[in-house]
């Protein structure tokens, strides 16, 4: 509730209405209490009732306020570490089991079209042996920038291990998954990728695989974009395959 207010008032909004109701209520009890007691309402009373609120509880209010906001946006940031790899940005392999898991059974309930593409970056202990790992980790940081740029904001890029990625695509059927893994991997090629003094030029492997009407989870989706991506690897590398899904 509070969280709620300084979403939409902010720290000072929520401060201002909350002082003038303490001042409000505070006049409000000075005056029940001479009345009570005194039988009538000394206007010094209200004044000091109403210069004591004025004075302590903006303080107070502003003080939680600032605290509860910065709670707030701790909270946002851990969580946003909790879903995220530290090397690349992008989302780690549990957050995308999770949300495969959520778009797996609303692609199946709704029959909507999914796809995903498994990427795997060709020779890259190549790359690590010649230039370092620290070049090497530059190259992934460079990777996940460019896939983030080519994707939508519902498309869901995570790093699935090492130098291999994942890209859950809700919505896309086995033409559009096909022809963004193309511009993908022709974005990927075309880069010159800045480590240190280095400029590098990698490319990828990408296997692309769409959901069956039958199939509910991501497993055999997955199995499907991975040997998609074996088939590119032994294809040659630096190229996309796809892998229909089962006819049932
Ligand atoms: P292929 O084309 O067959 O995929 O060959 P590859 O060299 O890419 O595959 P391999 O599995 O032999 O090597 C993967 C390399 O990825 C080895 C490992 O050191 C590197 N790697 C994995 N994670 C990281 C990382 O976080 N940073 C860096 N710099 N390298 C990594
Ligand atoms: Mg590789
Ligand atoms: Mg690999």
């Amino acid at each position: 509730m509070i969280r709620a207010l300084i979403q939409r008032f902010g720290s000072l909004g929520v401060t201002i209405i909350a002082s003038l109701l303490a001042i409000t209520g505070s006049i409000g009890m000075t005056a029940i209490y001479d009345l009570a007691i005194k039988h009538a309402i000394p206007h010094e009373d209200l004044l000091i009732g109403a210069m004591a609120s004025a004075t302590i509880a903006p303080l107070v209010i502003y003080w939680l306020a600032t605290l509860s906001h910065e709670l707030y946006q701790s909270e946002q940031r851990l969580s946003a570490l909790s879903q995220k790899d530290p090397l690349t940005g992008a989302y780690n392999r549990r957050y995308f089991d999770e949300q495969s898991r959520i778009e797996c059974a609303r692609s199946h309930r709704y029959g909507q079209s999914l796809a995903i593409l498994m990427i795997d970056l060709d020779k890259f202990k190549q790359v690590n042996d010649t230039h370092g790992h620290a070049a090497g980790d530059e190259v992934l940081k460079t990777i996940v920038q460019i896939g983030t740029k080519a994707l939508r904001k519902s498309d869901v890029l995570a790093r699935f291990g090492g130098e291999e990625f994942v890209v859950l695509l809700p919505h896309a059927d086995i033409k559009e998954a096909t022809m963004l893994a193309n511009r993908l991997r022709k974005n990927i090629e075309e880069a010159e990728i800045k480590a240190g003094e280095l400029e590098l030029r990698v490319t990828v492997s990408i296997g692309v695989s769409i959901q069956a009407a039958d199939e509910s989870d991501i497993t055999e989706m997955l199995s499907r974009a991975d040997q998609a991506m074996y088939n590119a690897k032994h294809g040659g590398r630096n190229r996309v395959e796809v892998m229909p899904a089962p006819v049932s």
